[in-house]
């Protein structure tokens, strides 16, 4: 049962983050509520004062510039795996929002709280990783960007400081020729693993590769060592190669067990992973061709 709480429903960054500052332990930001809501009914987070962003305008918009997409931080997953811009744009990253749990969560939760939440066992942020992806960070102080990949700290801690809202993600293309492909594995609901791989193919060979693992560790990971060893190798010598990968792998993810997969499973299917992703990504690429 929850308790009784009071709802801030600001309207601008200013006030949002204003009221951060005011009430600091006591206030908590509220977008879907999937998650805080969970933690608060189980004990787990108290909370007095909830700061609803969701009347926010500007945390809603998605728009397309010649550099990056642009999706606000109270966008759902729901919208995401739907929009033809996103589709189109980036179709790896709303192919990985079709796969977030089930239809209330997707309406429910939004990319920003799955984002500042980082429980490790999420979708989205391991396929942003291949897009270079960056988050723009804004509180009464002013606005900031920095790379997803420097968002992400460990399990359940992020860059964000205590006054600071996600306003939105910021999703450059991907290099022309480059395609994408997002594979998971679950036995419930959420990923034990999530594995995302874009490949520009040139005859047969690997040109240029972005990976990057989630699930598996701490926090979704680029590896980008593995990348530069792909280079210039055919599919067949690129899915032996992941699969010998496993002290990098071991070292880069730092696997843990926990309830959706042991350490040493996750590890392996990691290598046999990166494999079918790759797999994917050059059918794909004989089909386009
Ligand atoms: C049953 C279940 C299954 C799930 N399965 C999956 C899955 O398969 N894959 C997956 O990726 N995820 C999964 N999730 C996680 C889900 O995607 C997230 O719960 C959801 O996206 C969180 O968004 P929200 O808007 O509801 O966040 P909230 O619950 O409102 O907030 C989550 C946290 O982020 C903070 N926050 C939210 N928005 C902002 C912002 N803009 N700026 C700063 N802080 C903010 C809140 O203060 C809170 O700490 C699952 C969740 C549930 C409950």
């Amino acid at each position: 049962m929850l308790g009784s709480l009071q709802l801030l429903q600001p309207t601008t960054v200013d006030e949002a983050s204003g009221a951060l500052r005011d009430f600091a332990e006591r206030g908590k930001v509220y977008a879907g509520g999937a998650e805080l809501l969970l933690l608060m009914r189980h004990g787990l987070l108290q909370s007095e004062i909830l700061v609803d962003i969701k009347k926010i305008e500007r945390l809603h918009g998605i728009a397309c510039a010649s550099d990056a997409l642009s999706v606000g931080a109270c966008v759902t997953h729901h919208i995401l795996e739907s929009n033809p811009l996103v589709r189109a744009h980036a179709p790896s990253f709303a192919y990985a929002e079709s796969q977030v749990a089930n239809v209330r969560v997707r309406n429910q939760g939004t990319l920003g709280g799955n984002l500042c939440f980082n429980d490790p066992h999420s979708d989205p942020g391991t396929v942003l990783l291949v897009h270079n992806a960056s988050v723009t960070l804004g509180s009464q102080r002013g606005e900031r960007q920095i790379p997803l990949h420097d968002f992400f700290l460990d399990v359940y801690e992020t860059a964000l400081e205590p006054d600071e809202l996600m306003l939105d993600v910021q999703i450059p293309p991907l290099p022309n020729g480059m395609i994408s492909a997002y594979f998971r594995l679950h036995r419930f609901q959420r990923p034990t693993l999530g594995v995302a791989a874009a490949v520009k193919m040139n005859h047969g060979t690997i040109a240029e590769s972005r990976l990057a693992v989630g699930c598996v560790g701490p926090k979704a990971q680029r590896l980008a060592e593995l990348e530069t060893k792909l280079n210039g190798s055919s599919l067949r010598d690129a899915k032996r190669i992941c699969a010998e990968q496993k002290t990098y792998l071991r070292n880069m993810l730092r696997p843990m067990d926990d309830l959706l997969g042991g350490a040493d499973y996750k590890l392996y299917m990691t290598g046999v992973m990166l494999g079918e992703a790759l797999e994917q990504v050059a059918r794909k690429d004989n089909v386009r061709t």
